[in-house]
């Protein structure tokens, strides 16, 4: 079996972890400070702010803009649920604006039908590696009041332009899957100085000294042991994203001429991380979606459904008060095709091949 995802804790992050145990001090400390300053320069900004993980670090963001009761948020509906569930959490009303087709992005041009006088944030999601069109959506929102927060749990290192992901306000996940893990782990980014303290008091229970509390905070903190694990993995980020390019170029040259199935398209200056390598299986397949992820998983090729439904389309959320449902059909015909391959840094050259003769064959229907 071709996994789709591999693990793997390398030596450096071992002896790292192996400090933390041996310091005594398993809590937020230097490790996490130290994880900050490299998720800071990845992202191009003043600070970052490391928290227990990339759900948190939504709603950390979403806190520190101030959004409560009765503000909106747009967000995309093809994402991971968390980006629903973390303004749901803080109380705002959650409506979807559809994506591109190309990019399976928040398309800018949806924007104008769903954003109102209520809208506090809109939410794009950087997915799979590739950024959001953050220049049209500044532009659809241009003459607003209305933040943008990055959901870029996917898009560690992922570039627009001369733009990084999270450089606006980015909210990333060190989950273990991502491209960078640390078990479980999130961080907020910003250049907003006020913005950047508000994060580090709502993380620490409000307090800026010890029992002296400047807000309603939480405890949203990251461990030592968390930061120890990802420090040398941000150290190699480069060369972990290049891997991944390296891998989805190998498979979209094998793909490329192959009936039924569209490799992944990347719009024009955007720099993708490949945090999955997503392919459409179109109606010229010989099987389904469904049957193409059946026979792949048969035939040893791990593959996965990067999300089988749009995430409103779901009971408790059609049920939701906080949600407001307005069907966006690019969103649920890429749930109904799109499925991943693997395109992670352990792959072999012959895996990658096995990938594209396996994919071809089964849309053949062989
Ligand atoms: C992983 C992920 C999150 C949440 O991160 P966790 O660390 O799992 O809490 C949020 N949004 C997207 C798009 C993600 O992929």
């Amino acid at each position: 079996m071709i996994p789709i995802t591999v693990v793997k804790v390398d030596d450096a992050a071992k002896a790292l972890v192996n400090e933390v145990l041996d310091s005594g001090s398993l809590a937020q400390g230097r490790m996490v400070e130290r994880l900050e300053g490299l998720v800071a320069d990845m992202a191009g900004t003043r600070h970052a702010v490391a928290v227990g993980n990339g759900t948190l670090s939504l709603v950390a963001a979403l806190q520190a803009l101030g959004l409560e009761a009765g503000d909106e948020l747009v967000t995309s509906p093809f994402t991971f649920v968390a980006s629903v569930n973390a303004a749901l959490l803080v109380g705002a009303k959650v409506r979807f604006a559809d994506i591109e087709p190309d990019t399976f992005t928040l398309d800018p041009a949806k924007l104008a039908a769903v954003v109102n006088e209520r809208t506090k944030v809109v939410m794009p999601v950087h997915l799979y590696g590739q950024m959001a069109d953050l220049d049209g959506i500044e532009a659809a929102l241009a003459g607003t009041e209305v933040h943008i927060l990055e959901d870029a749990a996917q898009a560690h290192g992922a570039t627009l332009g001369d733009r990084r992901a999270g450089s606006v306000l980015g909210s990333f996940s060190f989950y273990a899957t991502k491209n960078v893990s640390t078990g479980e782990g999130g961080a907020v980014t910003t250049d907003d100085d006020k913005l950047a303290d508000r994060l580090r008091l709502l993380r620490n229970q409000g307090m800026r000294r010890r029992y002296e509390y400047e807000i309603v905070g939480f405890n949203y903190r990251m461990t030592d042991l968390q930061a120890a694990i990802g420090i040398p993995q941000m150290e190699r980020l480069g060369e972990i994203n290049a891997t991944r390019a390296a891998n989805a170029a190998r498979l979209s040259e094998g793909l490329a001429d192959v009936e039924g199935v569209t490799p992944p398209i990347v719009a024009p200056g955007r720099g993708h991380v490949f945090h999955q390598y997503t392919v459409r299986i179109t109606p010229d397949a010989a099987v389904s979606r469904d049957e193409a992820v059946d026979r792949l998983i048969e035939r040893g090729i791990g593959c996965g459904i990067y999300y089988p439904r749009a995430a409103y389309d779901y009971d408790c959320y059609r049920s939701h008060p906080g949600v407001v449902i307005e069907s966006c059909p690019e969103a649920e015909r890429a749930a109904a095709q799109t499925l991943s391959l693997p395109v992670h840094p352990h792959l072999t050259e012959s895996q990658l091949d096995e990938i594209v003769a396996t994919v071809t064959d089964v849309v053949r229907g062989r």
